[in-house]
């Protein structure tokens, strides 16, 4: 846990949050301004910054990021597409650094 990390303290319940999924690695919660009709945050339970700071004992981590994004895409309606972003530094968006996934879904999304 990082000190000062609103993450991290979401992770461990000292701030609210509305919670979509948990399991072990990761949280998934409802972003607090919502970018799209539905905008999740999937979460790592380790704080990481960001991807300049992974290692390769972070690969099965990640790998579960992606498994918790499937298993939240096979929960959409049809046609259940769905958008991941991770922004990694201030000038890429990056607003909070702990490591998350952005999962955007609910609007057509045709710019990159
Ligand atoms: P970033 O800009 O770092 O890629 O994404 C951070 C996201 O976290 C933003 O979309 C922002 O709305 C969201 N966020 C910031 N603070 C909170 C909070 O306290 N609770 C929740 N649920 N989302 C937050
Ligand atoms: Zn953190």
């Amino acid at each position: 846990m990082a000190a000062d990390c609103i993450f991290c303290k979401i992770i461990a319940k000292e701030l609210s949050a509305k919670i979509i999924d948990e399991d072990q690695d990761c949280i998934v919660i409802e972003d607090i301004t919502p970018k799209a009709p539905i905008h999740y945050l999937i979460i790592p339970k380790k704080h990481i910054d960001n991807l300049h700071d992974i290692k390769s004992e972070d690969t099965q981590l990640m790998g579960k990021l992606m498994l918790m994004a499937k298993k939240l895409g096979s929960k959409l309606p049809d046609p259940k597409a769905f958008g991941l972003i991770i922004n990694n530094g201030e000038d890429a968006g990056q607003s909070v650094f702990h490591l998350h996934c952005h999962f955007l879904s609910g609007k057509r999304m045709t710019e990159l």
